[in-house]
């Protein structure tokens, strides 16, 4: 689903996967789960393009449902795969992965984790880098937003007040915009303070991980969302 001229929703690969379309090349934002890169080939197939174009591939955290297509899809292409540090080591398979706590735990082992394979994290980037996507609006500046996994990453471009989010928040069926459920979370209260962090950024246009985009007016519910996340870490009085 195109979502604006240059920035494509590739969606049933349960992330949300997004792919940015430059002249240049292509960008693929997240991957989906293991066996998605069939559904994100033929996505690009549908609208004309081949995996030699795709040059960069940015993982958001190491979660098996963002990162499963990921070792296909590079090896395809011979993409540039970019994630940084503190989730590189699990995405390479030389760390253990964070898996869901509670018995969910068990199907991650059971059925997921099998059929995930590991790929080399090629450049590993830090908050306060600039990736090249985009460039003519401000390019992808990088946000860390820890607390779901402890090296996540969000992607925010300020010419246009986007922010590429992954797993920072998700988006509900209700239209409400929360932290992921906690069970996915490596640490819940970091999680919401990651949250409560973007009031620093002016944000039109929300790209989660899970969850319908918002493509323009995401400031209030943006707002919100960041408005309680903050409020909840407050102290309570006694
Ligand atoms: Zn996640
Ligand atoms: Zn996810």
């Amino acid at each position: 689903m195109q979502l604006f001229p240059d920035i494509h929703l590739i969606d049933g690969v349960t992330s949300n996967t997004y792919l940015i379309v430059e002249p240049g090349g292509l960008t693929l934002i997240d991957t989906g789960m293991p066996g998605s890169a069939r559904k994100i080939l033929a996505y690009l197939r549908s609208i004309g393009k081949v995996p030699a174009q795709v040059r960069t591939v940015i993982l958001t955290h190491q979660h098996v449902d963002h990162v499963g297509g990921a070792a296909e899809l590079a090896a395809l292409s011979g993409a540039e795969v970019i994630a940084h540090p503190v989730d590189t080591p699990a995405i390479e398979g030389t760390a253990a992965r964070d898996l869901p706590s509670g018995p969910l735990s068990l199907v991650f082992r059971a059925v997921l984790m099998p059929r995930l394979r590991p790929v080399r994290v090629t450049r590993q980037v830090t908050a306060g880098e600039t990736l090249p996507m985009l460039a003519g609006d401000g390019g992808l500046r990088v946000i860390e937003t820890p607390g779901h996994t402890l090296g996540q990453i969000a992607l925010y471009l300020p010419g246009r007040r986007l922010l590429f989010a992954g797993d920072t928040y998700r988006h509900t069926a209700k239209g409400e915009i929360t932290i992921p459920f906690k069970m996915f979370n490596y640490d819940t209260p970091r999680t919401l303070a990651s949250l409560a962090s973007l009031h620093e950024y002016a944000i039109n246009t929300s790209l989660p991980g899970h969850g319908k985009p918002i493509v323009r007016d995401a400031a209030a519910p943006m707002a919100r969302a960041i408005a309680v996340a903050g409020g909840s870490l407050t102290p309570q009085r006694k």
